[in-house]
């Protein structure tokens, strides 16, 4: 079985590249165009693989993914490239629509048309797995939680062309017949998380003594799963899901942003002390908030439990440890990061709004 994967260099293709080369004998093609939230480092260990391959492309460039579906005949597609980042999308919103939307259409197309020239088993067999986020069915209050059939309410640049792709992934289905899997995943963290996001923002600021600056009052609620039961979550779907079937992906940890970054400032003061330093805890500052900020997200996972089998193996408690520890034998990595595509600072006020690329501003916390 071969695999081509968008987007594998990104935090979750990555890891869920090692998962295919690891646990499976199924070889991989990763098709990805580099971007700043690349992290071509979390490959190194394929590298050399005779099952792994990777071409340099934009999802957008539809000649290109032809000639590549041709070389390279995929028995499967598994499409996770994307702009992944809330706050870029409320500064440039352009390059959310461009590759989430224009991309996957394009990528739709490509895929329809490599299919309909298939014969037998291989026509059988060939599946176009899409790969989504929570973020489409909008905002939660303080009971319920998503299930597959909870209407779509975008309320961010990034999740309303999230939903987009997910609605045009959907039509292909229906109206060609291209047979499809997809799936609406809530919050990753893990190994190789590009330092913009929550969980890695606020362990490199703790262990650099900066402010971790908290949106609003903290009290947003997400829904957190460690990346490489999302990756187990992806193959098993795409192996056993049922053909035009959604699936929800879920950790059933939901937690309050403020008690997050609680965890993680304990965990930081128990495996990098600092002797007769103030506890990390002293370092949370509360910032004006996000604009449209959903308050709560919660996955109902039964219908992958019940079908599929699959479950969550890490606690927040485990992941969570597991990733702090990862972030601090790993410090080479985020310093280039921090050196060089991005510093650490704030992002998504909605000042900036048209602007690309997001325009790189001084901290603006203490
Ligand atoms: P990421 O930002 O870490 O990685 C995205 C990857 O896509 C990068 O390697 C980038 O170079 C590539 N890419 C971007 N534009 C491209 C283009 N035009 N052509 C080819 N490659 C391109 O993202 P991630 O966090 O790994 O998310 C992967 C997928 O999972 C996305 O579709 C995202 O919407 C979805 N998702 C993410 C989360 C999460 O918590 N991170 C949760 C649910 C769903």
């Amino acid at each position: 079985m071969k695999i081509l994967v968008t987007g594998g260099s990104g935090f979750i293709g990555s890891a869920l590249i090692r998962f295919v080369l690891r646990d499976t004998d199924a070889q991989v093609v990763n098709v990805d165009k580099l971007t700043y939230a690349a992290t071509p480092e979390a490959l190194a260990e394929v590298e050399g693989e005779p099952r792994y391959a990777f071409q340099r492309l934009d999802v957008c460039d539809g000649p290109a993914l032809s000639r590549v579906f041709a070389a390279e005949r995929p028995d499967a597609v598994m499409h996770l490239a994307a702009e992944s980042h809330v706050d870029r999308s409320i500064g440039s919103p352009a390059a959310f629509i461009q590759t989430n939307v224009v991309g996957t259409y394009t990528l739709l197309e490509t895929a329809h048309a490599y299919w309909r020239g298939l014969e037998g088993a291989a026509r059988k067999r060939f599946r176009f797995h899409h790969v989504s986020s929570d973020e489409v069915y909008g905002s939660l209050g303080p009971s319920g939680r998503f299930t597959e059939a909870t209407p779509y309410a975008p309320n961010s640049p990034y999740s309303a062309s999230k939903a987009a792709s997910d609605h045009l992934v959907r039509a292909w289905h229906h109206t060609y017949g291209l047979p499809v899997v997809m799936t609406n995943c809530s919050n990753n963290y893990g190994p190789y998380q590009f330092p913009e996001k929550l969980i890695p923002l606020m362990i490199i600021n703790a262990l650099e003594g900066r402010a971790l600056p908290v949106y609003g009052r903290g009290a947003n609620v997400r829904d957190w799963l460690y990346v490489e039961d999302h990756a187990r979550a992806l193959w098993t779907i795409l192996s056993e899901g049922r053909v035009g079937a959604t699936y929800n992906v879920g950790g059933d940890s939901e937690q309050r942003n403020i008690e997050v970054v609680g965890m993680i400032c304990d965990l930081v003061d128990e495996l990098a002390p600092r002797p007769g330093a103030p506890p990390r805890r002293e370092l949370i500052t509360f910032v004006e908030d996000r604009p449209g900020h959903d308050l709560r997200y919660a996955i109902d996972a039964a219908r992958i439990r019940a079908e599929l089998g699959w479950r969550p193996r890490e606690s927040f408690a485990t992941g969570l440890r597991k990733t702090v520890s990862w972030y601090l034998e790993h410090r080479p990595w985020w310093e280039r990061i921090r050196g060089s595509s991005y510093d650490g600072s704030r992002l998504g006020l909605g000042c900036e709004a048209g602007a690309a690329p997001a325009p790189r501003r001084p901290p603006s916390r203490a």
